[in-house]
């Protein structure tokens, strides 16, 4: 099946005979058993509950996974995987990395025992050098937020070898409509479906998903113990989401590249950092390991008052956090997204005050285009 039929069809209500075609809500707690040692398969929700069964079962296919686990946000998915680490063991983490898992790294992860080693990813050299005896897993997220580096996962996967290492990559920007990072080596996959997966900037969600049902035992158990279970409510839209991804990919990807080309002509900006442009560093990389770029942009204005400018005078286009919906957003990196990350690490990377970001969405480009215009004046 390809991706975009996959993604409306790839798995039908199996646990109920009505025909219905959007996903029933599921909206129980717990589930009445037949008999003594009987069940119908459900009992409690935060163990399982079949909304939230169907959308794991949807993200495991889309990705080629064994199996997907749902939770309720991006960031209750990695914290929850990052369980399966014990004190005194490495996670070699890409530089470039969310706001959000660097505050998880360095908050929660280091005060378990976890040490935490941030490297340029985006050299597979750079991760073999900082690989030790006690190196646990390897975190990527590519491409990344905000410089958009990109990573080269089959190299990354080759570096590690047999090892016992884990390869984790944060598929996010991408999405499996674009991006399948187990079929590239990759052990598991982690999704933020608050972004593109769910699309609307309506729902929290996050998922991981596994290539080994051994891997996904374990997880089950750390699931259902601490809890961030995804609600049937929200399976629900996010399972909705899914059935346009294609579309919106492609329709946002498209107006991508028009806002990343029409930026670049203005003597206001210096920098444009988009993978879809033929010479970004890394788009054959991109082009070698996904069927897209994504819609995620970054760009350098001239000076602190144009940043401050364009942020205070764009009216299409909201000045708000996240990204991946059908609304054109515009972030200030700086302030918003990475305000907890160390500020010298934060200017090293690139982040300083002239930066932006926008997650470009499904509106008509010529309309996005024209409220940059505007609000650059
Ligand atoms: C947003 C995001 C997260 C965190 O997800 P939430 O759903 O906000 O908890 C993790 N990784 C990336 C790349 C993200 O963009």
């Amino acid at each position: 099946m390809t991706p975009e039929t996959a993604c409306i069809h790839a798995v039908r209500d199996a646990t109920h005979s009505t025909g219905a075609v959007g996903v029933p809500i599921y909206q129980s707690a717990t589930f009445a058993h037949p008999g003594v040692g009987q069940s119908t398969g459900y009992d409690y929700s935060r163990a399982q509950n079949p909304t939230r069964e169907h959308v794991e079962k949807l993200l495991a296919a889309l990705e080629g996974g064994a199996e997907a686990l749902a939770f309720s946000s991006g960031m209750a998915a990695i914290a929850t995987l990052l369980e399966l680490l014990s004190p005194g063991d490495e996670l070699i983490a890409t530089d470039d990395l969310y706001g959000g898992s660097v505050r998880l790294f360095n908050n929660v992860s280091a005060k378990n025992g976890v040490i935490v080693r941030y490297v340029d990813t985006s050299d597979p050299a750079a991760v073999s050098t900082a690989i030790t005896d006690k190196t646990k897993a390897v975190f990527v997220e590519s491409p990344t937020n905000p410089m958009m580096k990109v990573s080269d996962l089959a190299a990354i996967k080759k570096t590690i070898g047999n090892k016992q290492i884990l390869l984790i990559a944060d598929n996010t920007f991408l999405t499996p409509y674009f991006c399948n990072p187990l079929a590239l080596g990759a052990d598991i996959v982690v999704h933020s479906a608050t972004k593109y997966l769910s699309g609307h900037n309506d729902t929290l969600a996050g998922f991981v998903v596994v290539r080994s049902p051994e891997i996904a035992e374990k997880l089950r158990l750390l699931q259902k113990t601490i809890g961030a279970v995804l609600s049937p409510f929200d399976a629900f839209l996010v399972t909705r989401g899914i059935k346009t991804l294609a579309i919106r990919m492609e329709k946002a990807q498209e107006n991508a590249l028009k806002v990343a080309h029409w930026l670049r002509k203005q003597a206001k900006v210096t920098a444009v950092h988009y993978v879809g442009l033929p010479d970004h560093p890394a788009y054959e990389l991109s082009r070698r390991q996904a069927r897209g770029f994504g819609s995620m942009i970054s760009f350098s204005v001239d000076s602190v008052e144009t940043a401050s400018t364009i942020l205070n005078n764009t009216e299409l286009i909201l000045f708000a956090e996240s990204l991946g919906g059908v609304e054109t957003l515009i972030t200030y990196p700086m302030t918003q997204t990475h305000a907890d990350v160390p500020e010298a690490e934060r200017l090293a990377r690139g982040i300083d005050e002239k930066l932006l970001r926008l997650s470009v969405g499904i509106e008509a480009a010529e309309d996005i285009i024209n409220d940059l215009e505007r609000a650059m004046r």
